[in-house]
């Protein structure tokens, strides 16, 4: 923990002004409503943001990489898309954009002066894109630019359609110490259904190659796919645990605004089947040693995501890359930022010196629900101190709040942590919303 007062102003108590990072002296010296203690932990998060194509479910900021290959939705017969074929076709940008996240890392360095990064996450997108010179190169420039912890998580986003051994035998060289795949599922039907461009056969083989390079990686898997039975929701987990990985991350799906599955639903399961599926998951997953210790993730003792922990402890991140979404505490405020979406804009204004299309400082209203969104997620939840720690307001600021939802039953009654109970992570959106200002 790093102290982060440069001036003590903690009476002030007028709305800062919109502050830039360009205006960063400005950022540490203009008093706020709120008064931060110390930093909280960095994290740094660079995007990717091209795939081979676009599946029809996802609302991320990824793009189809330049390739003469149908994209989803194009009609008959265009899926039928091998991941050889696909390897083939892409080809993305990858110097230009490599020189772009220097420089948005560079311009953004002001901001993160002195702090040391404990976990990087490559993430998209699939960074699996990157060839391993690539990769390397990007490593290189954040350990030229960044204090990285001695024992930072450096976890890399991977996809089986994307797969080649040495490809990631020298992303583990380079430094990779984490691979997350997106398996998403091991039946050919269900890939199919889901737009992905690998089978399952390419899913094992990719957890196969994995293995040999990694000891910590992690397996995302859906459930809830269309026309999906318990059985085959049963089939795929019990192949993902014989792999005995380090992590799970188990995703209901759903349907999100502005994707193809929103335009053209699917046949998904019943809320009932659904929630049988969540049940067995839960309980099989604790038979094999792994923990549910948030919503969607599992681990196996000491294997968390630490960078994920980092989001949902509302700790700090720096993100760079297209659309990267980042959050930085200063001493009276907490900046929430957003860099162009566009690839080709954002490597034209991070090669200029302004890769950030949107910045604002979070108000001392919305800072006790963006914390709350995040620590009800986690089954421990987290310590009381850490709310006045991390969003540099007194804890009874929410506790009417807290008093309510521990009445409900929907929070434990121990006043020294802000933990959910089973009956609060089963009804989580309804907890989470009573933190909302009115
Ligand atoms: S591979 Fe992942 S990031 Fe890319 S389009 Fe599909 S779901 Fe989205």
């Amino acid at each position: 923990m790093i102290p982060i007062h440069p001036v003590s102003d903690a009476g002030a108590a007028q709305q800062p002004a919109s502050a830039t990072s360009g205006d960063t002296v400005g950022l540490w010296l203009k008093p706020g409503k709120i008064s931060l203690p110390a930093s909280p932990p960095l994290s740094l998060y660079v995007h990717i943001p091209w795939c081979v194509r676009k599946c029809p479910y996802c609302d991320f900021n990824s793009h189809a990489a330049p390739s003469p290959l149908p994209q989803a939705g194009e009609g008959p017969g265009e899926r039928a898309v091998s991941a050889a074929t696909a390897r083939a076709g892409w080809q993305i940008p990858e110097d230009a954009y490599l020189d772009a996240l220097r420089a948005d890392l560079e311009q953004s360095l002001p901001l993160v002066w002195g702090r040391p990064v404990h976990t990087v996450f490559i993430g998209g997108g699939t960074p699996s894109l990157l060839s391993a010179a690539g990769m390397d190169r990007l490593l290189s420039d954040i350990r030229a630019m960044l204090p990285l912890d001695p024992g930072a998580e450096i976890t890399m986003e991977a996809n089986p359609g994307t797969f080649e051994a040495e490809r990631f035998a020298s992303y583990r060289a380079s430094g990779i110490n984490r691979l997350s795949i997106g398996i998403q599922s091991f039946n050919d039907t269900h890939l199919e259904a889901l737009g992905r461009i690998h089978g399952g056969t390419e899913a094992r083989a990719a957890i196969e190659i994995a293995l040999r390079h990694f000891d910590n990686v992690n397996l995302d898997l859906m459930y809830a796919l269309p026309r999906q039975t318990l059985a085959q929701c049963q089939q795929d987990v019990e192949t993902a645990l014989s792999y005995r990985t380090s992590h799970l991350s188990l995703y209901q799906l759903t349907l999100e605004p502005n994707t193809m599955f929103a335009r053209f639903p699917p046949a998904l399961p019943d809320d009932d089947t659904a929630y049988d599926m969540q049940q067995w998951i839960e309980a099989r997953t604790a038979e094999q040693g792994f923990r549910h210790y948030e919503t969607s993730a599992y681990a196996q003792p000491h294997r968390e995501a630490r960078h994920n922990l980092n989001y949902w402890r509302f700790g700090d991140y720096l993100g760079i890359g297209a659309g990267a979404h980042g959050k930085l505490s200063f001493a009276h405020r907490v900046l929430r930022q957003m860099r162009y979406k566009h690839p080709a804009t954002y490597i034209e204004q991070a090669l200029a010196g302004k890769p950030v299309q949107e910045e604002h400082d979070v108000s001392a209203a919305d800072l006790p629900f963006e914390f709350m969104l995040n620590a009800l997620r986690l089954t421990d939840g987290v310590p009381a101190g850490l709310f006045a720690d991390h969003t540099g307001l007194p804890l009874h600021t929410i506790g009417r709040e807290l008093a309510r939802a521990t009445e409900k039953g929907l929070l434990e009654p121990d006043p020294t942590v802000i933990r959910p109970t089973e009956l609060g992570r089963r009804f989580l959106n309804d907890l989470q919303g009573m933190f909302l200002k009115d």
